[in-house]
Order: structure tokens, then sequence, then C-alpha cells
């Protein structure tokens, strides 16, 4: 058996849905398929941006509903002709509606129904897909992830009871023999029997608890990229996909910020030794990454850099704090309190400062509380007011072979320091896989682009390789370098780009 799992954009129109059924259509002649697929793209953020404006009485919310009703009414239409996917559809619309009224009406967006609200567009996605496979004569049955996938009450990102989640699954599973289950992503049940949900990309993680509990042969996520790049395509234009990576490295780069992969979609898989394939739904012959245990030991010590915005910088600093046991719990219990996520640390071996970065969002919140633990250090001027510093960004180098090679960190800020970007934090794990810095936002884009060209570019030999043909069909011309490229990569680690083609 495989999971097959479909983003957004993949499911994001009548035409890309097509195209996620020829692709699974093809796996599924070989073996069953679980589908996971996510609500149409741009769908759940318009499911919170309605419940926000009628949580605050704006009668406007009603238009953005209109929106999310006539998207799927009419893929529904262009999807099946039956009639009773319609009606279904219908329903679903008019409970949204009728909840959109209620929040308007008790004027309050509690995160309990902040997940009931966002539940719809995966709900709505995976009917209209199921019964597309249906319209086609293709054997299909849809199943709510709500009745397998079970959750504490931590809403908006709740937490999964593994043990209860992985019988659920595998009595369901043990019980059907349809090719194809069709089942929404995101959404789950939490003990207390409301819907919950695994946080925003969570449909990834979705898929990846339904492959472990099933131990099935591998994992595919499909998306609107060839795979995991060395970085985010859309701002290193030289970015190119990583053939293979490891799991440790891949949970690195979707930490910091990847997007591609929701972060904890990994630990089950790399628990049960499940590979995990990155694909492309618009271009499947693509060969796209494979997340896995096996680390190739010619590939460059950096796999990928990554980034995460909107950060902000938290110093805690006072000649109070030297040698004084203790402050570090205070400030980290002070943080857990609150639920805010330290994303990274530094602290300078005078132990004269302490500093953290978190979410630009949680800083105030941050602030406040850590000023009101540190009062009476504060009152004697023993520890400064905490300062803090917005608009950052985390760029972080990562690959598991960097330890074993010298001058990393020195290139990196090198890099950074001949483009003029200012380095305010540095931080690197002890396990060495990733090196981050904390720059202004204003740079990631340079900074991205410049350590690019010098951990990867630089490296990259040109081979000129020349294909020749007959009769050269365009087709079969490109079918041969494909095969090339494979090759070469497969065997030679060397990534091969078609710079021209010429008719001579
Ligand atoms: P989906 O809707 O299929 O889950 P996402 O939008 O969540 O897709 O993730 C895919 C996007 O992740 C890509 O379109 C790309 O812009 C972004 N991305 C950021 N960093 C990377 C990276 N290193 N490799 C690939 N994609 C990345
Ligand atoms: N639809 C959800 C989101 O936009 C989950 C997902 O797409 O993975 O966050
Ligand atoms: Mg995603």
């Amino acid at each position: 058996m495989r999971i097959l799992k479909f983003g957004g954009t993949s499911v994001g129109s009548p035409e890309n849905i097509q195209k996620v059924i020829a692709v699974v259509k093809e796996r599924a002649q070989k073996e069953n398929v679980a589908v996971v697929v996510s609500a149409v793209g741009g769908i759940t953020n318009k499911l919170l941006h309605a419940g926000h404006l009628a949580a605050q009485k704006d009668t406007t919310y009603s238009a953005i509903f209109q929106e999310i009703k006539d998207i799927h009414l009419t893929y529904t239409k262009a999807l099946t002709q039956s009639g009773e996917t319609l009606l279904h559809v219908q329903n679903l619309m008019n409970d949204l509606e009728a909840l959109l009224q209620g929040i308007f009406l008790i004027h309050e967006l509690s995160p309990k129904t902040i997940d009931k609200l966002t539940s719809f567009g995966e709900r709505a996605s995976s009917m209209m897909i199921t019964a597309a496979f249906l319209e086609q004569n293709i054997s299909a049955q849809h199943k709510d992830s709500r009745d397998l996938i079970l959750t504490d009450a931590s809403h908006t990102k709740a937490i999964v009871h593994t043990e209860q989640t992985h019988t659920a699954i595998q009595n369901y599973f043990k019980d059907t023999n349809v090719p194809i289950t069709v089942l929404p992503g995101f959404i789950a049940r939490s003990e207390t029997g409301d819907t919950s949900t695994l946080g925003r990309g969570g449909s990834d993680f979705t898929a990846a608890i339904l492959a472990a509990a099933l131990q099935v042969d591998a994992l595919e996520i499909w998306t609107d990229v060839s795979g995991m790049y060395s970085a985010n395509p859309k701002l290193v234009k030289q970015a190119q996909p990583i053939r293979h990576i490891s799991y440790h490295e891949a949970m690195e780069l979707s930490h910091f910020g990847a997007k591609v992969l929701y972060p904890p979609t990994i630990a089950p898989v790399m628990q049960e030794n499940i590979p995990l394939y990155i694909k492309n739904t618009f271009d499947p012959e693509a060969i796209g990454t494979c997340i896995s245990n096996e680390v190739n030991g010619k590939n460059t010590p950096i796999k990928g850099i990554s980034h995460i915005n909107d950060v902000a910088l938290l110093t805690l600093e006072g000649a109070g704090m030297i040698g004084v046991s203790g402050t570090s719990k205070r400030l980290f219990e002070t943080l857990s309190s609150l639920a805010i996520n330290v994303i990274l640390i530094t602290q300078a071996s005078s132990e004269h400062s302490i500093c953290i970065g978190v979410a630009q969002g949680d800083v105030q919140r941050a602030k406040d509380a850590i000023e009101n633990t540190f009062a009476y250090e504060i009152s004697k001027h023993q520890i400064d007011p905490v300062f803090i510093e917005k608009e950052l960004a985390i760029i972080a180098l990562v690959g598991e072979k960097m330890k074993s090679h010298q001058g990393i960190s020195g290139k990196m800020f090198s890099t950074l320091g001949k483009n003029n970007i200012n380095i305010r934090a540095i931080a690197q794990g002890a396990s060495e896989k990733n090196i981050s810095a904390v720059i202004a936002s204003k740079d990631v884009k340079k900074a991205l682009n410049s350590l690019h060209e010098r951990f990867f570019e630089d490296q990259h030999q040109q081979l000129n390789l020349f294909i020749m043909g007959v009769g050269n069909v365009g087709g079969r011309l490109m079918a041969q370098i494909k095969q090339q490229q494979e090759y070469l990569l497969e065997h030679l680690k060397l990534n091969l780009r078609v710079i021209g083609i010429s008719n001579r």
C-alpha cells in the first residue's frame, strides 16, 4: 500500500484535479492507495478571513462565504454529474453559512470554532475528489479522517494520540479492499468529540500518520514544485531539487522554513523507516526528492539553505546574571508557561546576556512576562529591561556532513559580510547539522542568493554533453536527456542542466 498526499495547488482547479486523478490511477494499478487531500488552494485562508470578519461584526464576511460556495459548487459541477455529491456539497456550504452566522451573532471565534470552520475546506475537497474518481468509473471510497485520527483538545494545533489513532487506522484498512480511499488531510477528532486540526500545512502530517500506522512502502507528497530544493525556488532562481536527503536534514530544512514539508511530518515516517518522496503534480516525470535514512557520502556537506521570516530577538542582560544559577530556568519557564516557541538561543560564555529568537507576534507578550518574572532584579538594576529587536529573519545552512568539514561557518559569515549583510546573532547546534544567523528581513533575498552562489553554484563544474540524433524529434531528444540526467545524478552525483539545444 502507498499513501499519496496532494496539496492545495494540486487540487486547486478542476483541471489540476484531473492531473491528480491521472497520477493516482497509475499508482493504483500496482497497489491500493490512500489519497490525502488538502483544501482547494487558498480556501483555508478565505475561511479564516470570513470567520474573523464575522467575529468583528463585519457583514462583508458573507461576500467571502459566497466566493467559497461558488468555488465549490462550480468545481463539483465540473467534476461530476452526481446529483447526490452536489447535494452533499450544498449541504456542507449551508452548514458553513450557519456557522458563520453563529460567529457573527455571538461575536466570538474560539480556537475550537476555528477548527470547525477550517475543517470545511478539506471536507469539501475530499468529497469532490472522490466523486471525480467515481465519475470516471475508477473504484474509490471516501473516509472522514476524523473517524481515524484522535487528538487532545489543544485546538488549531492538536497533539495526536498515536496509539489509539494507529489502532483505528489499522482496523479500518484491514477491512477494506477498495483500491483508492480518499481522505481529508488536516482534520481530526479531539478527545471531547469535537473537530480538531493538526496545524497549518497539516495535511502532510495526516499522510505521514497513515503511512506509519499502516507501515506502507512509501509516502508520496505531491506538490507544486519538483522536490525539496537547495533553497526556496521562489526566492533563489538557481536553486535545484535535492535528489536525496536524510530525514534529519529534511527536518532541519523544514523547521527552518522550507514550507514544502510541514515539519512534524518527518518523525512518524522516520520511526518506521518509510521513504518519503516529494513529487510535482505538474511534472510527474521529474525525479523529485527522496527523504530516507540513506545518506550518500559523495554529496556536498551543505544540503540546503532555508529561512524563517518574522522573527524577533529578545535580549536579557545584566551584571546580576553572572554566576547566578537558575536564570535560564526562570526565563524558559516563563516562555513555556505562555506556550511561546523559542526558535534560537545564544548565550555568551560570560553569562552576561542571553539572546532568544521568537516569532515576532509573540515578542511583546514574551517581554512583558519576562520583565514580570525578573521584576525584582530589574528594580535593583541587576538586570536591564528586556531589549527587543524586530523585522528580523533567521537564515540556516543545513547538512549532516558539515561536521566533518572545516571552515563552513567562516565561508558563511564572510559571504554575508562581503554582501554588506549585518549578522545580529549566530547559533550552531551541537549536532552541527545546522548553522543559523539572524539578519534583517530586508536582507533575506540577497543573503539566500549569495550563500547559494557560494555553496552550490561555485562548485558546479560544467560538463558539456552532446547528444546527437538523426531525424531528431523533440520529444525523443528530451527523453534521452532525461535518461542522462538520471544516470549522472544516480551514479556521479552530477546535476545535468540543459543549457541549450542546437540544430545543425
Ligand atoms: P502544498 O499546498 O502542496 O502543501 P506548499 O505551498 O505547502 O504546498 O509547499 C510548496 C511550496 O514550498 C513551494 O511552492 C515553494 O514556494 C515553497 N518552498 C519553500 N522552501 C522550499 C524548498 N527549499 N524547496 C521546495 N519548496 C520550497
Ligand atoms: N488546508 C490546510 C492549510 O491551508 C492544511 C494543508 O493544506 O495542509 O493549512
Ligand atoms: Mg503544504
